[in-house]
């Protein structure tokens, strides 16, 4: 098992619907161990880059105005095999085919908006983890 950090983004649904606390209850439940956590507001800068791999869809700018809905909450994680626990704990992109139990299947959009309102972002690998992580925290700010 290897120790690793992961980064989490608290959506604007999350933050709306007060629910980053009871969220990031579960992630504390499974130990994992938080390295850095603030709220910010998301530049069309830095959700560019974010989310490079969906610029070219047609939905992105509507994901886009999504993230600038209310400031999010970012964290970093960590613990053994924290980036595969946490996209599991989180289900699938779209709420409506996420399981109960899990993040996305018990607060996620049920609605039209299933793909885009999934309460939570996490890196998907090892290397785009360090790059998030770098992105949307400085040095010191990581403990
Ligand atoms: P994930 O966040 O599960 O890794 P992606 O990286 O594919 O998923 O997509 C990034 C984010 O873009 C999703 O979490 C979701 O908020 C939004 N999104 C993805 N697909 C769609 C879609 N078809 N319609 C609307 N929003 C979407």
């Amino acid at each position: 098992m290897a120790t690793e950090t992961t980064l989490i983004l608290f959506k604007p649904d999350a933050v709306s619907k007060n629910l980053v606390g009871t969220v990031l209850s579960r992630f504390e439940k499974e130990g994992f161990k938080i390295r850095g956590l603030k709220m910010m507001s998301l530049s069309d800068e830095i959700l560019a880059e974010h989310y490079a791999h969906i610029a070219d869809k047609p939905f992105f700018p509507e994901v886009r105005g999504f993230m600038q809905e209310t400031p999010v909450i970012a964290m970093a994680l960590e613990g053994d095999d924290v980036i595969a626990k946490v996209r599991d704990l989180l289900g699938p992109t779209d709420s409506k085919e996420a399981a109960p139990g899990t993040i996305r299947g018990d607060f996620g959009d049920k609605g039209g908006e299933a793909k885009m309102r999934n309460v939570c972002h996490a890196s998907d690998g090892p290397e785009t983890a360090a790059a998030e992580i770098r992105r949307f925290f400085h040095e010191g700010e990581i403990h």
